[in-house]
């Protein structure tokens, strides 16, 4: 169980020396128990301390690496079970299979699909991080699907509980640093061995809860703490027990053989059915997936999954913002009109891209507005003719840009008149109400 700020306390040197930084010892205690701080700020802590209080105070669930480059990606480091409670940390990452059981043609299928879906929502890449290979029992078949897979520069799961076959895919494989995944109950030891020799994260699974506890304690008890649960039982219903089971006892319990990032195969929860393994996805990515498997994945599946874990993968407390400043789009330079708009970051990507797709030169100007979208900053007074005019000033729009022909947000057309005011010189034009109207007015405006 994590320890109180008075447990940490005791254990401090009690001389209130200010090293760290704080007027005392208990002060330094209380910042530890909450996360705020390291324990090492503390320079007079002995190494046997150290020791103690780094294991007591560590996040309930460990976080693992995978994969390097740009290719790397971080699973689990969560220390909440809701959301509204504190931000969750790490993403779940989506996967699609290829396995030596599936077609040729279901293969190439999964591959296309892998590397079709490549977009940008909000200033983030949507893509399909990872790739499951699934071994069933072709050996050559399955090792020629890890050298295609490895070729196409995404992160690994090898998932195969053959020791022999697994160390061959990881001579094609290791250095991409896959998860080794498929150490079981009965072969724990030798794929302990194949993923510690090549620093790997190791997968483990068991055919019910108490086995997968049983065996990641074998793991830890033999120095490994290296590792990914593979929730995936039987059904759907039992799949959904596990995982939620795995993350409470970790994050409320403090259940530290529990305490690691989990795999969800929906690929074998509905095999075959697309549409179910898509609405699973969406399932664990709300319910404690790390990462989740499937048969394929569509821009029709793509769109709404990764908007999903968009919006859940955000810290709630800290509004998604753009910087403020002056963004040139299709050229503009500084006789282009000038658009503005707020900093909040769904409604920058959304009128940068009707602004692109018009194909008009325009100076978008991004206003600090607190992330607030246009009628929520208004009405909170953090959009008003004093703030653009406020911004006009900072930027020195005046100076940067020749223009003198301003676009404002529709649904703000009564601060016209307020705007000329404390702008004069130049012409206010309000745009039209909705962003998707932006790329008629532009062109009618520019022709
Ligand atoms: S540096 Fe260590 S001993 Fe000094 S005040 Fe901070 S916690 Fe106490």
């Amino acid at each position: 169980m994590a320890l109180t700020g008075l447990d940490i306390f005791k254990l401090t040197p009690k001389t209130n020396c200010k090293d760290c930084g704080n007027p005392t010892c208990m002060a330094f205690a209380m910042k530890v128990a909450q996360g705020a701080i390291p324990i090492d700020k503390c320079p007079h802590i002995s190494d046997e301390v150290k020791a103690k209080l780094d294991e007591a105070t560590a996040p309930p669930m460990k976080t693992i690496k995978i994969g390097t480059g740009e290719n790397e990606h971080s699973l689990g480091g969560e220390t909440v079970l809701y959301r509204h409670d504190k931000t969750f940390v790490s993403k779940t990452l989506y996967s699609v299979a290829v396995s030596d059981a599936y077609s040729d043609e279901q293969n190439e299928k999964a591959f296309a699909d892998i590397a079709n879906i490549d977009y940008e929502r909000i200033g983030e890449r949507m893509r399909v991080e990872a790739v499951f290979v699934d071994y069933v029992s072709d050996g050559t078949k399955f090792l020629d699907l890890v050298k295609k897979a490895n070729d196409m520069g995404r992160t690994l799961i090898i998932n195969c509980a053959d020791a022999d076959l697994a160390a061959k895919a990881l001579e094609i494989a290791a250095a991409g640093k896959p998860v080794l995944s498929g150490a079981n109950a009965s072969n724990f030891e030798a794929m302990n061995a194949l993923a510690v020799k090549h620093g790997l994260v190791l997968g483990v699974t068991g055919k019910d809860l108490a086995e997968l506890h049983d065996t990641v304690e074998k793991l830890e008890k033999a120095g490994n703490k290296n590792l990914i649960l593979d929730v995936t039982m039987a059904n759907i219903k039992d799949t959904f027990a596990a995982t939620v089971q795995v993350r409470r006892a970790a994050i409320k319990d403090g259940d530290r053989s529990f305490g690691y990032p989990s795999i969800v195969n929906a690929a074998r929860l509905a095999a075959g059915d697309r549409h179910m393994q898509t609405a699973l996805a969406s399932l664990f990515t709300l319910r404690y997936g790390s990462v989740v498997v499937l048969e394929g994945m569509s821009y029709a599946d793509a769109l709404p999954l990764f908007g999903l874990r968009q919006n859940i993968f955000t810290n709630p407390q800290k509004p998604m913002k753009v910087e403020p400043g002056i963004y040139p789009l299709n050229g503009a330079d500084e006789n282009s009109v000038c658009l503005i708009t707020v900093d909040f970051a769904l409604t920058y990507f959304v009128v940068s891209g009707e602004v692109e797709r018009s194909g008009v030169p325009v100076n978008l100007l991004i206003t600090d507005a607190g992330g607030y979208s246009v009628l929520t900053a208004w009405a909170a007074g953090k959009l008003s003719a004093s703030s653009i005019a406020k911004f006009f000033q900072e930027a020195d729009i005046e100076n940067k840009i020749k223009s003198r022909t301003l676009v404002i947000p529709g649904k703000v057309a009564v601060l016209k008149g307020e705007i000329e005011d404390k702008l004069p010189g130049w012409k206010i034009i309000p745009s039209p109400p909705e962003a998707i109207q932006l790329v008629k007015f532009l062109r009618e405006f520019n022709a």
